[in-house]
């Protein structure tokens, strides 16, 4: 292999390895794993995710350093407050939540799992217990209502009728903020 070559390879090879989503930051919270590729989508995401006055409050005694404790803590009190708010407290509440780019990846991501297209700004797949969401469209509310989601799934041994899960992540969204 002449030098040229070689090069070209290794350069498409630190492509691939950089640009694979198995290869994005993961970093751990007490309740949730967080997969994101680059502090520029983790720093977007913190600013989209606008905890109001009183989660706000919350966040004030909570030591945070850098951008990663903060979206750590707040990520942390959504799940908190979505469980306070469902009134279901499950032993074992851990998810993984993954942060892509736009509507459109999350709707790549969900084709490549169910084979079909759905629109959708986030979605909780409940085989994985992952959250996949849009960091263009995120909001507390968006959150709450996959998280609300994840705590009914890690909350109920016998998974309830579809409209009802989905009722209670209504609830989760409608009520994150009181
Ligand atoms: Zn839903």
């Amino acid at each position: 292999m002449n030098k040229t070559l070689f090069s070209s390879v290794c350069l498409i090879a630190l492509c691939i390895v950089f640009t694979h989503p198995a290869f994005a930051t993961e970093i751990q919270s007490r309740y949730v794993t967080l997969q994101y590729s680059g502090k520029r989508m983790l720093r977007e995401f913190d600013n989209k995710l606008i905890m109001g006055r009183k989660l706000s409050a919350m966040m004030r005694g909570k030591d945070v350093e850098t951008v990663e404790d903060e979206v750590k803590a707040k990520v942390n009190l959504i799940v908190e407050k979505t469980e306070v708010v469902l009134n279901m407290f499950p032993d074992k509440m851990h998810v993984t939540l993954v942060l892509l780019p736009d509507a459109d990846d999350v709707a790549k991501q969900y084709k490549q799992t169910y084979g079909e297209r759905q629109e959708d700004i986030a979605y909780y797949a409940l085989s994985e217990k992952t959250i996949y969401i849009s960091v263009d469209d995120t909001n507390l509310r968006v959150l709450a209502h996959e998280m609300g989601h994840a705590v009914v799934d890690h909350y109920f041994k016998v998974r309830p009728p579809y409209k009802i899960h989905e009722l209670m992540a209504q609830f989760a969204e409608k009520h994150i903020t009181d």
